[in-house]
């Protein structure tokens, strides 16, 4: 990949594909191939004191673009006065979050594939000593429209390169509220384990079609991840679900970091590495 340089209007842009913080993501299409990309355009001033943020996100992305073919990866950026632009790769299947909410909630066995899947991405940035820090529905997007489309880890935003030896050395309080762990919370040391949970809380709403976590207010909420207090309630939305699948959320949502499961780990938990069709609902 080429250093940054200034546009050469070599994309015209498309639709609109979303929205996040500090950036619109569009459609760009290469103008001499007619490929297609996804744009991330990110407004200098809004940004303007905390650049490295882009400039992290993109130090991360080049460490990990084209190696798992769960990950969304960088293919070119470039800026212009105005803005940054990021291409990725086109993911025209939308989020998680919106095949949740449209489908109430997924059955079992899709549910466990897609997080088996997800965790063999986490998996990979890990073992490159990546972590993600803002894994939950709506940065998990799908690859095509198809139901059985693949999965991606996108919006590396928040995350971060880890020096070898120095685990555990991050201590900023960031990330989505519903998705952080206790030990983020708390200001406490974080690393690796952030995900994990993350992923917990993302296992639970795919099985539910709710979080675990729902306080009457944020504060509330806080104090509930912070004592892990949560349940499989109401007993309606659970009937169907296994023992093992909560076992894997439990796990997931340990309080303690040091005793929560690795990705490696949690991928060698009998709900993944079972790729058997547990008990699906009648319609
Ligand atoms: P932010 O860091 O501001 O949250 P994201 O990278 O998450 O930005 O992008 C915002 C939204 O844009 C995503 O939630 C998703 O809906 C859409 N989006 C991001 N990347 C892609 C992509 N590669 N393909 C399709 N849509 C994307
Ligand atoms: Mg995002």
């Amino acid at each position: 990949m080429a250093t940054p340089r200034m546009a050469p209007c070599k994309y015209r842009t498309g639709k609109l594909l979303g929205k996040g913080t500090y950036a619109i993501v569009r459609e760009a299409i290469h103008i001499a191939t007619e490929d297609r990309f996804a744009c991330k355009i990110i407004n200098k001033k809004l940004i303007e004191g905390r650049e490295y943020l882009v400039r992290n996100e993109i130090a991360v992305l080049k460490r990990i673009s084209s190696q798992h073919t769960n990950i969304v990866s960088l293919r070119d950026y470039f800026e212009t006065p105005n803005n940054l632009y990021l291409c990725f790769d086109l993911c025209t299947g939308g989020e998680l979050f919106d095949r949740i909410c449209s489908k109430g909630s997924y059955y079992e066995s899709e549910a466990a594939a897609l997080v088996r899947t997800i965790f063999t991405a986490i998996a990979h940035i890990h073992a490159a000593n990546i972590v993600h820090r803002d894994l939950k529905p709506e940065n998990l997007l799908f690859r095509t429209e198809e139901e059985d489309a693949d999965i991606m880890i996108a919006d590396f935003g928040l995350s971060r390169i880890i020096e070898e030896g120095k685990l555990d050395q991050l201590t900023e309080i960031c990330g989505t509220l519903g998705y952080m762990s206790p030990e983020v919370y708390q200001g406490g040391p974080q690393g690796k384990p952030v995900d994990v949970w993350a992923m917990g809380v993302v296992t639970y709403f795919l099985l539910a079609g709710y979080t675990p976590f729902e306080g009457e207010n944020s504060e509330a909420e806080k104090q509930a991840i912070i004592k892990g207090v949560f349940s499989f309630t109401p007993e309606e939305y659970w009937v169907n679900v296994s023992e093992t699948a909560r076992d894997f959320v439990r796990a997931c949502l340990t309080i303690d970091p040091a005793l929560r499961p690795t990705a490696e780990q949690a991928l060698q938990h009998q709900w993944l590495a079972t790729p058997t069709p547990y008990f699906v609902q009648d319609s």
